[in-house]
């Protein structure tokens, strides 16, 4: 762990990065902090602040969020996608660092992670066989944690969905092979290694010749066996290739996993009172993005969310009773391994996070929702319904479910309440899913202030909350609620 006790060089890069807030920013925090003067001296620095004048506050100051597009535009057109382990994958941990520094968060550190890293090379397929097509290019991705393949002369095969029969039935020729298929997962992936292919090629679901990245499905790593993203009308055209007649194929792919270490940035804004001065409300979401595009959906927009919440209770001249955690994860993209890591080096202080809200790919409002926890329900819809948050027009009801796959989820299992904002995304987000198209015009900072307000609300109000309103799950309690999630 790099705490206050870092070593000077670690402390150089949370000061001195290349992406420190800007002389423009400190002036606007200063117009900020005097729109925001008048409203402070009514109830700062004495206790107790009256929960609806705090949170109104803290809201304003997330919808304000002036900070945000130089935030955005660093993180996203500068930085742009940000793999864990890779050069911008370091540059965005400095950024996460110097700018929690610049939203006046009073400790910033790192925890060290490590992981196996992976880098992406140059990737080139090409057909050699029919002749005809040899000047087509195809838009191709190795999945993360495939390992690299040089091979001239292999027979692509269409296995369809992948699934047993269809493999039988298409006998020796599988061997060998790249196999052309609509579905990757674990068990399509075990059948490949076993009938001896040479590689997988995934047709990407969505239109657009863009293909679709993802780590491949597989517990170890690397994965056993060369495995790509093809784009929809590449995969869609090899198909009917081969529906033809023989199609063989040239696969020049770069690619290496080596260990390696990578950060999780950590900042705090410390809490008021000091017998709960254990007690936390973690706010997270995940740094890293695909290398693609430039992660703006997933997960700019959870992380500028976080950090937009993070300045608005920073920049509120007000101190809840319980510490706000900010912890932007790395390597989700990896197999959410900066929240295990995290949660396993915690494990003993895990009863002390009064809840964790993760922020993952998120849009306009709508709600929020608490994994299995309706006692909270009642604090939520005051929340959603009171005054401050009356215009984003939340709805009361919350909501209970959840699926697995982002950074909540070693949390959830550690017993520790998971909410979040409920969002929509605009509805053609998912043709930008983990592909080159995933960049900064995509997204919507208003939709991000207004996340951001949200998340800051529900903070505040945990983090300040005379109790602890969502109770800490038994092992037992959250092995039904998965089961009930269908996890
Ligand atoms: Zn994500």
């Amino acid at each position: 762990m790099i705490g206050n006790d870092a070593p000077a060089t670690t402390l150089n890069r949370l000061y001195r990065g290349p992406h420190r807030p800007s002389c423009l920013f400190w002036s606007r925090r200063i117009l900020v902090a005097a729109l925001f003067l008048p409203a402070l001296t009514g109830f700062a620095p004495q206790r107790p602040v009256p929960a609806d004048s705090a949170t109104a506050v803290v809201v304003a100051r997330a919808l304000e969020s002036p900070e945000l597009p130089a935030m955005a535009s660093g993180l996203l057109d500068t930085i742009g996608g940000r793999l864990s382990g890779t050069p911008a994958g370091t540059r965005a941990e400095a950024w996460a660092a110097g700018w929690m520094r610049g939203l006046g968060l009073d400790t910033v550190y790192y925890e060290v992670v490590r992981i196996p890293v992976w880098r992406r090379g140059t990737t080139h397929l090409q057909v050699v066989t029919p002749a005809t097509a040899r000047h087509r290019p195809i838009a191709a991705a190795a999945l993360g944690y495939a390992p690299a393949i040089v091979a001239d002369s292999v027979l692509v095969v269409d296995v369809g969905r992948g699934d047993s029969a269809r493999v039988a039935a298409l006998g020796d020729r599988v061997k060998g092979a790249a196999w052309l298929t609509d579905v990757i997962n674990p068990d399509v992936l075990a059948r490949a290694v076993r009938a001896g292919a040479a590689a997988l090629l995934r047709i990407t679901l969505e239109p657009g010749r863009l293909p679709q990245a993802r780590v491949a499905p597989w517990p170890d790593v690397p994965a056993p066996l060369p495995a790509l993203s093809v784009s929809r009308e590449d995969g869609l055209w090899l198909r009917r290739l081969t529906a033809a007649g023989p199609v063989v194929m040239t696969l020049r792919v770069e690619a290496e996993t080596r260990p390696g270490t990578v950060l999780n940035v950590v900042g705090e804004w410390e809490g008021s009172d000091p017998s709960v001065a254990d007690q936390v409300f973690l706010l997270g979401a995940h740094l890293d993005a695909w290398d693609l595009g430039d992660g703006a959906i997933d997960n700019g927009t959870g992380v500028l969310s976080v950090m937009a919440a993070a300045g608005a209770l920073a920049g509120s001249g007000l101190r809840p009773r319980r510490t706000v955690r900010v912890v932007l994860f790395a390597a989700e993209e990896l197999g959410l391994r900066g929240s295990r890591e995290y949660v396993k080096t915690h494990a003993g202080a895990m009863g002390d996070v009064v809840a964790m809200m993760n922020l993952d790919m998120v849009g306009d409002p709508e709600g929020y929702g608490a994994t299995g926890h309706p006692e909270a329900d009642t604090l939520f819809a005051r929340l959603a319904r009171d005054t401050p948050l009356r215009d984003l027009a939340l709805h009361a009801e919350v909501n209970h479910g959840g699926g697995p796959g982002s950074d909540h989820q070693p949390f959830l299992l550690a017993g520790v309440p998971t909410i979040y904002v409920q969002t929509s995304l605009p509805p053609d987000a998912p043709r930008w899913y983990h592909n080159a198209g995933d960049t900064f015009d995509k997204i919507d900072l208003d939709a991000v202030r207004a996340t951001a307000a949200a998340a800051a609300a529900a903070a505040w109000a945990l983090a300040d909350h005379p109790g602890r309103p969502l109770r800490t799950l038994s092992p037992e309690e959250t092995a039904q609620l998965i089961q009930r999630l269908g996890w």
